[in-house]
């Protein structure tokens, strides 16, 4: 069994907004592209074409439907997945080659393919589902937080953040210390009442979640059908009108 330091310098690691999140897999598609190149190199799809594709990707996207009932709201959230590198990471105490460890530095989980020997305990252990086998290869994989980006030198220093922070097109994904009251993560983390994922497991992920904001919407529209009336136009506008006409039905 392998053993967690019993504190670590730093926590980094990702606050997650669930408001702005519209699930367009960017960050999932740039991690696979980044991460398929560097220090986890392949990723490995299989079958990826067939009925039954498989392979190992280190942020998956979920999206739910929401129903408030009749009168409520209904919403969708979009929800990214990846390794949360828990402080009481159960999937580094359960290893018994010392293959997957938590770095005393700055608090990154790990694995070194060279000493796993593909037993599967760790993913038994993680009660988030994030780490995945290499079938090719025979060993565990999960999301490195860019270790080969986020300490890069040969990127200029604006470029060195996870794949997925830096091509996320709203703004949704945010890296940085969270062991450090003062660091703009953790800020945000303050001001939007920032979660941890299933705390009631004791694994004390570092990373957090920010939950969607309640949508502002008039109560007198709720559940009543929307009127469309034709816009009166004039002559030159006649075939926009005619189009926005025939988009309204
Ligand atoms: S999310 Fe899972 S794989 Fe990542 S540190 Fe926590 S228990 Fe381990
Ligand atoms: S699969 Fe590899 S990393 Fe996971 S517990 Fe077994 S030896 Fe350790
Ligand atoms: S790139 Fe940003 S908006 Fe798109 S799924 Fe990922 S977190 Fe959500």
């Amino acid at each position: 069994m392998t053993s967690l330091p019993p504190e670590t310098q730093k926590k980094l690691g990702l606050v997650i907004d669930l408001d702005t999140c519209v699930g367009c897999h960017a960050c999932a598609t740039n991690c696979k592209e980044w991460n398929t190149g560097g220090h986890s190199a392949p990723l490995t799809d299989v079958n990826p074409y067939s009925r039954d594709p498989d392979g190992v990707w280190f942020n998956r996207i979920h999206s739910f439907e929401i129903d408030r009932g009749a009168n409520g709201v209904g919403m969708t959230v979009n929800f990214p997945r990846s390794c949360l590198h828990c402080e009481k990471a159960a999937c580094v105490t359960v290893c018994p080659t010392g293959a997957s460890y938590k770095r005393a530095e700055d608090g990154i989980v790990l694995v070194n393919d060279e000493k796993c020997i593909g037993c599967k305990l760790c993913s038994w252990a993680c009660p988030y589902g994030a780490r995945e086998f290499d079938v090719t290869k025979g060993v565990m994989k999960k999301c490195t937080l860019c270790i080969d980006r986020i300490y890069n030198e040969n990127l200029d220093e604006i470029d060195r953040q996870p794949a997925c922070v830096i091509t996320c097109p709203v703004g949704a994904r945010h890296f940085g210390d969270l062991g450090d009251p003062g660091s703009e993560v953790s800020k945000l983390v303050v001001a939007r009442h920032g979660r941890d994922l299933m705390p009631e497991m004791g694994y004390k992920p570092t990373n957090k979640y920010l939950p969607p904001r309640p949508r502002k919407l008039d109560p007198a529209l709720l559940g009543a059908p929307l009127e469309l009336k034709p816009r009166k136009t004039k002559k030159g506008e006649k075939i926009l009108a005619w189009v926005d006409n025939l988009l309204s039905r």
